[in-house]
C-alpha cells in the first residue's frame, strides 16, 4: 500500500531534516510546498494569471506574499500541489508531504484527493512540536545549500561549514524567508492557522501522531519510524 506522511510544525522544526531522511532511507517522493511554489515563480512570468474556481491570482502578487513570510493565497498554492500529487501517484511514489497542507482551506480540498488516491488508513500526520524560542533560535542558524536547498542544523559540527557536505555547494542564509522578523510573522501565521487544522484533522479521524521535535534528528527520526509502522 501506498502512504502519505504529512508533517507539521514551526518553522525550524525539523520537517525538512526528518523529510529528506525518509526521503532517502525510506524512498519517500519529498513533495514540499516551498518547491513547488518557488518551481512557478522561476517557470511563470510575473504577470501570468491563475484563474482557480472562478477567482483571479497572479504570480507578481503571490511573490510579493511569499517574500513577506504571509501564506500565498490557499486557492493557488491548493491547485498547484493537487497536480503534483496526482502525477506523483500515477509515478508509483508514496509521499512525504511539507509546506501543504496547513490551512483549513488546504486540507478541506487536498484530503479528498489523499483519500481518494491513497485511503484515508494510509495518512499519517506528523506533527513535529518545539518551543517558540527553538523556533526563533535554530531559524536564526540556518543554512541552506544552492543546489538541492538541503537544511543545514546548527551544530558544533556544521557551525563553521561553507559548502553542502552532501553535493558541494555553496551555503547560504535564506534572505527574508529567515529574518527574524519574518519568522515572527511566520509564528503567528502558523499559530493562527494551521493549529486548527490539525484539530481537524482529529476530528475527520486522520491519524495524528505528536512528536518532540527539541530532541536529536535521529531521536526524532525513530520515533517517525515507530509512528508511520
Ligand atoms: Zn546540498
Amino acid at each position: 500500500m501506498k502512504q502519505v506522511v504529512i508533517i507539521f510544525g514551526p518553522p525550524g522544526a525539523g520537517k525538512g531534516a526528518q523529510s529528506e531522511l525518509l526521503a532517502e532511507k525510506m524512498g519517500y517522493y519529498h513533495l514540499e510546498s516551498s518547491k513547488v511554489i518557488e518551481n512557478c515563480f522561476k517557470k511563470e512570468g510575473p504577470e501570468k494569471i491563475f484563474e482557480i474556481d472562478g477567482e483571479k491570482f497572479k504570480v507578481s502578487d503571490e511573490k510579493k506574499l511569499w517574500e513577506t513570510g504571509i501564506l500565498v493565497s490557499p486557492p493557488f498554492v491548493v491547485s498547484l500541489m493537487i497536480d503534483k500529487i496526482k502525477e506523483l501517484y500515477n509515478e508509483d511514489d508514496n509521499l512525504i508531504m511539507s509546506g501543504s497542507p496547513r490551512t483549513l482551506y488546504e486540507v478541506e480540498k487536498e484530503l479528498p484527493v489523499l483519500d481518494q488516491l491513497f485511503g484515508r488508513e494510509n495518512i499519517h500526520v506528523i506533527f513535529l512540536e518545539i518551543s517558540a524560542e527553538t523556533t526563533l533560535w535554530r531559524n536564526s542558524k540556518r543554512k541552506t545549500c544552492e543546489l538541492m536547498r538541503h537544511s543545514i542544523l546548527y551544530s558544533s559540527e556544521t557551525e563553521n561549514l561553507t559548502m553542502c557536505p552532501l553535493d558541494g555547494s555553496a551555503l547560504k542564509r535564506r534572505e527574508k524567508l529567515d529574518d527574524p522578523e519574518t519568522i515572527k510573522v511566520r509564528l503567528k501565521e502558523y499559530a493562527e492557522r494551521t493549529v486548527p487544522m490539525l484539530e481537524y484533522m482529529k476530528k475527520q479521524g486522520v491519524n495524528v501522531h505528536k512528536i518532540n521535535g527539541e530532541k536529536t534528528i535521529a531521536e526524532v527520526h525513530a520515533e517517525v519510524m515507530k509512528a508511520i509502522q
